[in-house]
Formats: structure tokens, C-alpha cells, sequence
């Protein structure tokens, strides 16, 4: 089926022209960015936020009564606003602003270091990034709790029945990611949650490679805490967010001292500020918030409807290609996935063609893309993994096989 409907609505060269990046040349080849996985290109209102920042508003904020710094203070908690709709959060101050997913989930994993007792048990996924792994080990290790790990499958979806046997009343914390960077896997995660609550357990999700293409309601999903990261969603990089119920945010102690955070300090003792402050210690990303917020608006105003029908489109022409060439293997083959294509060409190491590719100007990543446990999984030292965006077209797609082509002719 032609999707003509969509491109009146969605004009894919129309958009390009907002990413001036878009236009330059590599190694003598005009651009093709797929490691979008990785971090997203910045369109230019993005872009002029931040020099619009740095020219006009630049001040400290919160503290200062002076003109400057109200006007810098209102554009940031404008920001938090806009990013409690875009995630319907309840309250704004269940926005804490980070300086990115893996902040976020430390910060949490910090705070339930003094909730969890020895034999206490925390499930995470086989499809994790390393940033939501390691914090959870180090927080066992601390705490004597228990880490256990839903299992995939080869198609690179999580074993539902397992997860099953894993929950018990032990178990105090589940985090999963909501898309698995390396694969593109959507996980089922309203159904992980709602087991999860059925015995007791708070659930994190992670958000990084979902808030590119889909606007998750944490409401709806009742998720205790979500994390995401502006860089992969159009902003800058160096900024997040974090939600969560205030109920838990309340409980959790402060990750870090500093000013912003308090109440009253006295040497005898500090009383910590109320929500969100009391976990947003020290001078902030303003610019970086600020932007943020400008990315949300224009990834909405592009609309996260035509977003996923396009990309949804952008993933079968090439899945389609791809597997045209012999020897190729797609490693990640859910039916539920996003734009995220990792492949190997049998007997060829994945780095060789990500080095073939990138002289013909196409970015594409290459490795275990922070995420050993699932290469293991396959046992491949890594895959080649290209991942597209709205602003992607065909003609791209159709560069990146051709050139995948020539890469296996020279190589084998
Ligand atoms: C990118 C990514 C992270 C880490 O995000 P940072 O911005 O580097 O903190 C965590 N989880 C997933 C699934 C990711 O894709």
C-alpha cells in the first residue's frame, strides 16, 4: 500500500530543511545519519533556544530577585511544565530534571539503598542497557538484595511467563526499559507493571529510546518512576528527566548535598526543600531545560501519529532490502519494534562494515551498543545497528543497503 495519505501531512523534505546538520557532507558523501539510537540531530529552533539563551537570559536561577533571573527562573519551570503535560504527569513537581536517563536511574537506585533489606529482591530485563544494570548491581552489593533477570527469546522479546515465576513478595523494585536500544524491542511494560504492583513492587521504566517515537502517559501506565533523556529526542545533550509519584519521591532520600536542595542549614542539621527541589542540588542545565522543553514542542508539532506510521514504514523498506542480501541476519525480530535495524553479514565483523559504510557518509553504529548481556544472548561479539528518525527518507535507506552491498563484496 502506498502511503501517500500520511506525506500530506508529513513532508519529509520539508523537515529535513528544519536539521541544518542534515545538509553537510561526510567523507566527501552527503550525510546519512542512522545512529539515531545513539542521539538524535537538533533541529534549528532547538538550536536557537540556546543561543537565544545564552544572548539574552543567561542568569542564575531561584535565587536571585533581580529581573534577569526571574525571567531565567520563569522560562525553566515553564520547561518543567511543559514536560509534565508532555508526560501527563499529576504535578509538576513530580518532574525532577537530571542530566539524563542514566542520572535519573542512579538517583532512584541511590534512594532505595536505604529502603531494601538482605534477601530483597530486584528484577530487571536480559534486554538492558548497561546504565540500568550496573546501578542495580552496585545497589545489591550494598544492600545484600538480589538481582534476577527476565530472560529473552530469540526473536529479542522478554519471556512473560518467566518474569511470572521471578515475582514474589520478596520483590521490591522492577526496572525495565520500555524499548530496548539495541534491538528496538517494545516491551509490554503496562503488563509488567501491573503484575509487578499485584505484589507489591515499585516499577521503573526506562524511557531513553521510547520518547523518540511514542508520548508515554505516565498516569495511565501508573508507573512509579519513568526516565528519559532531551538528547535523544531532538534537545541537548546533558539534560533528562525524571518521574515519579510523588508518594515515592517523598520517601526516597536526597542523591545529592548542595544548594537549590535545602531549607534551612544549620551545622547542627539541614532540613531538606520540598519537591522537586530537594533532588535537584546545584546550579542546573537551565539552558539545556529550557531547550528541552523547545524539543518537546517541536517533536509534538511534528505529531508522534505521523512519527510512528513514517518510521513504521522507514523500518519495513528496510528490513525488506536488507534481507535481500545473503548472508544477512536481523537479530532483534519482534513484531512489536521500532526503527532500530541490528544486523550481521555472516563471517564479516560487524566494525568492518560500519567502517566501509561511514567512508560513504552513512553513520551507523557498531559494537555491543551498551548492552554485552544481549550480543551473549546470540553469541556475536556485536552487531552492525542502524536506527532512523522521522527525518530519515527511503533514498537513504536505499543508500545504506547499496552500500552494504559493496562492503560484503570487498570483504569477503
Ligand atoms: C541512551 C540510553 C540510556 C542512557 O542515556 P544517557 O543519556 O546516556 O544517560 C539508557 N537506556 C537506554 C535504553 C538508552 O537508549
Amino acid at each position: 500500500m502506498k502511503s501517500t495519505i500520511q506525506h500530506i501531512a508529513f513532508n519529509v523534505e520539508e523537515i529535513r530543511k528544519d536539521f541544518p546538520i542534515l545538509s553537510r557532507k561526510v567523507n566527501g558523501n552527503p550525510l546519512v545519519y542512522f545512529d539515531n539510537a545513539a542521539t538524535s540531530q537538533t533541529p534549528q529552533v532547538v538550536i536557537d533556544a540556546i543561543v537565544n539563551y545564552y544572548s539574552s537570559i543567561n542568569a542564575n536561577i531561584h535565587r536571585g530577585v533581580h529581573s534577569l533571573s526571574q525571567e531565567a527562573t520563569d522560562a525553566y519551570e515553564q520547561a518543567r511544565q511543559k514536560i509534565q503535560t508532555h508526560f501527563n504527569a499529576k504535578h509538576s513537581h513530580e518532574i525532577i530534571l537530571t542530566s539524563g536517563t542514566t542520572h535519573g536511574i542512579n538517583l532512584v537506585a541511590h534512594g532505595f539503598s536505604s529502603l531494601l533489606q538482605q534477601g530483597d529482591e530486584i528484577i530487571v530485563s536480559a534486554l538492558e542497557h548497561h546504565s540500568n544494570i550496573v546501578p542495580w548491581q552496585m545497589l545489591c552489593e550494598q544492600t545484600g538484595a538480589i538481582l534476577k533477570v527476565i530472560p529473552m527469546n530469540q526473536e529479542g522479546e522478554l519471556v512473560i511467563s518467566d518474569y511470572d515465576n521471578l515475582l514474589s513478595e520478596k520483590t521490591k523494585l522492577v526496572f525495565v526499559n520500555h524499548i530496548s536500544n539495541a534491538l528496538g524491542t517494545i516491551n509490554p511494560i503496562k503488563e509488567i507493571i501491573n503484575k509487578a504492583h499485584n505484589v507489591g513492587a515499585a516499577v521503573l521504566i526506562d524511557g531513553a529510546q521510547s520518547c523518540p517515537h511514542l508520548k508515554p502517559d505516565v498516569q495511565a501506565l501508573d508507573v512509579d518512576f519513568y526516565v528519559a533523556s532531551a538528547h535523544k529526542m531532538c534537545g541537548p545533550t546533558g539534560v533528562g528527566v525524571l518521574y515519579g509519584k510523588s508518594s515515592w519521591l517523598n520517601k526516597l532520600p536526597p542523591y545529592q548535598g548542595g544548594g537549590e536542595m535545602i531549607a534551612e542549614v544549620t551545622f547542627k542539621k539541614t532540613t531538606y526543600a520540598d519537591l522537586p527541589h530537594k533532588f535537584e542540588a546545584g546550579t542546573p542545565n537551565i539552558c539545556g531545560v529550557i531547550a528541552f522543553g523547545v524539543a518537546i514542542d517541536y517533536i509534538n508539532s511534528i505529531g508522534f501519529d505521523n512519527i510512528a506510521a513514517y518510521e513504521n514504514e522507514l523500518l519495513n523498506h528496510a528490513t525488506k532490502n536488507l534481507l535481500e542480501i545473503e548472508g544477512l541476519k536481523i537479530y532483534g525480530t519482534s513484531r512489536n519494534k521500532t526503527s532500530v535495524i541490528s544486523f550481521n553479514i555472516e563471517g564479516i565483523h560487524p566494525y568492518d562494515i560500519g567502517s566501509i559504510v561511514d567512508k560513504l557518509g552513512i553513520a551507523v553504529r557498531t559494537g555491543h551498543h551498551c548492552a554485552q548481556p544481549i550480543m551473549d544472548f546470540y553469541n556475536i561479539p556485536g552487531t552492525v545497528r542502524a536506527s532512523f528518525s522521522f527525518y530519515n527518507t527511503l533514498e537513504e535507506i536505499d543508500v545504506l543497503v547499496d552500500a552494504v552491498k559493496k562492503a560484503k563484496l570487498m570483504l569477503s
